[in-house]
């Protein structure tokens, strides 16, 4: 087996940040706007809470920050990190976010029938209990790659018109590429939901700890089961084009302590 110099580079520098008790992650991007993630400084690695949820805490260079997810919903407006021994404030920008306008040819995808509307909410409920998880026992990992090759077809943060019909903005971000193509996790994670739903087709979605939860959505193919644990870059299965689309592509959202941000921040260069 060869080893590639920029692999050996990662394993040295690993072993070197061990070696010195300072393991380094690349935190997300600080953008505080709906949709964004703020990065804030907190004197300690003690549980942090914003809007009463508990929000992520990551170490990097010795220094403790609370990782906030900001809902697309959100006012621009200062709001309060709270910990048992201090509250932190930092304040929310407004960002506009461009409108798309889309034609569904399928219209039970629009306005789905009363039958449709069951399934609908269960799949909710099953999704809402993967994204409002806070696990502390899964190793935290932050640092994402893309999870297939391809443009951004549908950046983040939309917002959409169905058949002339207002929906809710993009929570994820589209990347085009054809059927079949490989997913793969953008970093470990634990698989905490998987099925065919109505709007989201073959779905997949990983916890990387403390509430950073991912999903892959519209997929022709699942290669792992509820409970696997995988690896940054393992496969996922593949991008397909189940659900509600108007053709084959990755629908990828991230989430963190349950607001639905922009992928992007956590990608590594
Ligand atoms: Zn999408």
């Amino acid at each position: 087996m060869s080893l590639s110099a920029g692999r050996l580079l990662t394993i040295l520098l690993t072993a070197a940040g061990l070696f010195l008790g300072e393991y380094c992650i690349a935190l997300p991007q600080n953008l505080a706007v709906p949709g964004g993630v703020a990065v804030v400084p907190v004197k300690a690695d003690e549980q942090a809470t914003y809007n009463g949820h508990p929000v992520m805490v990551a170490k990097d260079n010795g220094a403790f920050f609370a990782i906030v997810g900001i809902p697309l919903s959100e006012k621009p407006g200062t709001y309060e990190i709270k910990t048992p021994s201090q509250v932190y404030t930092f304040s929310v920008q407004a960002k506009d976010y461009e409108t798309q306008r889309l034609t569904i040819t399928n219209k039970r995808q629009v306005n789905p029938l009363e039958k449709d509307l069951t399934r609908i909410r269960r799949e909710r409920s099953e999704m809402d209990r993967a994204f409002t998880r806070f696990d502390t026992a899964i190793p935290l990992a932050v640092d994402f790659s893309l999870p297939a090759a391809g443009p951004v077809s549908s950046p983040f943060g939309l917002r959409r018109i169905f058949n002339d019909q207002p929906r809710n903005p993009h929570s994820g971000l589209d990347i085009a590429a054809p059927e079949g193509a490989p997913i793969t996790a953008p970093a470990a994670g634990k698989v905490v939901a998987t099925g065919n739903y109505f709007f989201n087709g073959n779905t997949v979605l990983l916890d990387h700890g403390q509430g950073l939860i991912s999903m892959y959505c519209h997929m022709s193919r699942i290669n792992v089961n509820l409970g696997d644990v995988v690896a940054g870059n393992e496969v996922l299965g593949a991008v397909g084009q189940t659900g509600r689309v108007t053709g084959p592509h990755l629908h990828w959202s991230v989430s963190l302590n349950n607001a639905r941000v922009d992928p992007n921040l956590f990608l590594v260069e």
